[in-house]
């Protein structure tokens, strides 16, 4: 998860119509997100909800709010629903600084903590962690898909990042930055991996910017 930039003109249907779901407010979104969900970070060209940052229960008013819309996949939107109403809101902070994102690939799990203690970060890891763990202690089917393309999609990367380190040419330096694109999936995840390395960072500094101002 990591900060997300939005348009700051709201489409047009949310003041002329009731709707909130309107097919402008969708294109607006999917072009903001460059197609991907903002929880989970999958690109999704189909499979996306119109969602709530403040859910519709007890929010009646931000319903067609152009700041409170944002666009998820249906797997995360099932999980969050009306339960994580007070989350770190991605339009304003640097999720990817707050929250640090990594797998633990012996333990088949990924790892949130956050580097603050307010109710905002801790309710936003609780929902990472649901994301990409599931919600017992036995993953369902669907979640177990979810971490293991997660996974694999993580293991490209660290491929072609031990690929540089070992030989830092310049086709393995574009073949890391390319992964680090804005309209890649899970940049959270692979923040931290460059956030961790000093050789890493000193290179891919300024491509790991993103969203942030
Ligand atoms: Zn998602």
């Amino acid at each position: 998860m990591i900060r997300i930039y939005k348009c700051i003109d709201a489409p047009a249907s949310l003041a002329e119509t009731k709707a909130y779901d309107g097919e402008d407010v969708k294109r607006q979104l999917l072009h903001d997100q460059h197609g991907k969900c903002y929880i989970c970070e999958r690109i999704r060209d189909t499979d996306f909800e119109i969602e709530h940052f403040q859910s519709q229960e007890g929010h009646e008013t931000l319903k067609q709010v152009w700041t409170n819309l944002l666009m998820a996949c249906g797997y995360c939107n099932r999980k969050k629903l009306h339960h994580f109403d007070h989350l770190l809101n991605p339009l304003e902070v640097n999720i990817e600084e707050v929250i640090e994102q990594r797998l633990d690939y012996d333990q088949k799990k990924a790892l949130f903590q956050s580097h603050r203690a307010d109710e905002a970060s801790v309710e936003t890891v609780r929902l990472l962690q649901r994301v990409f763990n599931g919600t017992h202690r036995m993953r369902t089917l669907k979640e177990e898909r979810f971490f293991e393309s997660a996974m694999s999609a993580m293991n490209r990367f660290l491929e072609l990042v031990n690929a540089y380190l070992l030989n830092p040419n310049a086709a393995n330096e574009k073949a890391v930055r390319d992964e680090l694109a804005i309209d890649k999936e899970f940049l959270g995840l692979k923040y931290w991996i460059i956030q961790n390395n000093e050789a890493l960072k000193q290179t891919f500094a300024k491509d790991i910017i993103w969203n942030k101002k």
